[in-house]
């Protein structure tokens, strides 16, 4: 199964301690549908507790990155999202982590994002938050606020797929063979709605009101594969066609 946009979205380890979190990281986010795994200064990778821990998850290990500095793996990046479990006296941007996923989704969708997660011990430095967009704090019993970092991972990877692909990937979310209509086949899509949509009167060209603005807007949300859109095209065809019968 691909979690297509998902594509586009790598966890990032800091410096992880035990290798042990590195493995449950990994199947942390498998389950989740990620796969892009990148770790900066891993005290030891690779390493049989990380494989032991990643309990299936091992492709996603064998995948991982390894980078000498945050900003090294960060290279490409527009959205780069910290957490941390403390509030800090400055105050960066924070987020829950349902906004947290909202965002995530909508940059994803358009370009490079990272979820970046800090040391066992002491978290992110101040230096690596501020190479982050916003920073996500999971609420949590503040007297015992500090998470397990795989805990971390699996559910801020849990929110992004729950607001990408809902509580059932499997009926809306990914398809496994069809891909994505094109740029291309969208805008042939978009020219044929507004010619009909003109056929029959509901569409003013010389009134317009942003209407194939929001139409887009929408499709777009929902990214139509290929078969999605040439049954639409078929709509649109048999339409044209019984408006021209009508009228003759
Ligand atoms: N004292 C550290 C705790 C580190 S726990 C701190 O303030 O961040 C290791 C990592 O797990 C953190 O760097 C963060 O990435 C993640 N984490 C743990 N608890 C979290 C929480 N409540 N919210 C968000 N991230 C958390």
């Amino acid at each position: 199964m691909s979690f297509r946009i998902f594509d586009n979205i790598r966890v990032v380890l800091v410096a992880t301690t035990h290798a042990g979190n590195i493995g449950a990281a990994a199947r942390a986010m498998k389950g989740m549908g990620h796969r892009r795994l990148y770790l900066v200064n891993p005290k030891t990778f690779p390493c049989a507790e990380a494989t032991a821990r990643a309990a299936g998850a091992d492709d996603v290990l064998a995948g991982a990155q390894v980078f000498g500095s945050l900003a090294e793996a960060l290279a490409g990046c527009g959205l780069v999202i910290g957490t941390s479990a403390r509030r800090r006296s400055l105050p960066w941007p924070m987020l829950d982590p349902v906004a947290c996923a909202r965002r995530v989704i909508q940059e994803a969708e358009i370009g490079e994002v990272a979820l970046v997660f800090g040391r066992e011990r002491t978290g992110l430095t101040n230096e690596e938050l501020d190479l982050c967009n916003s920073v996500v704090r999971i609420p949590a019993d503040p007297a015992f606020n500090s998470l397990n970092v795989a805990a971390a991972v699996q559910i801020i990877t849990y929110e992004v797929m729950r607001t990408a692909y809902g509580n059932d990937p499997m009926e809306t979310g990914p398809r496994e063979n069809t891909p994505l209509a094109t740029a291309e086949q969208m805008a042939q899509f978009y020219e044929h709605l507004e010619r009909l949509m003109i056929k029959i009167e509901f569409f003013d060209p010389d009134k317009p009101r942003r209407l194939m603005r929001r139409l887009k807007r929408l499709f777009n949300r929902v990214q139509p594969d290929q078969n999605e859109i040439n049954i639409l095209r078929g709509i649109l065809a048999s339409a044209e066609k019984a408006v021209r019968k009508r009228r003759n």
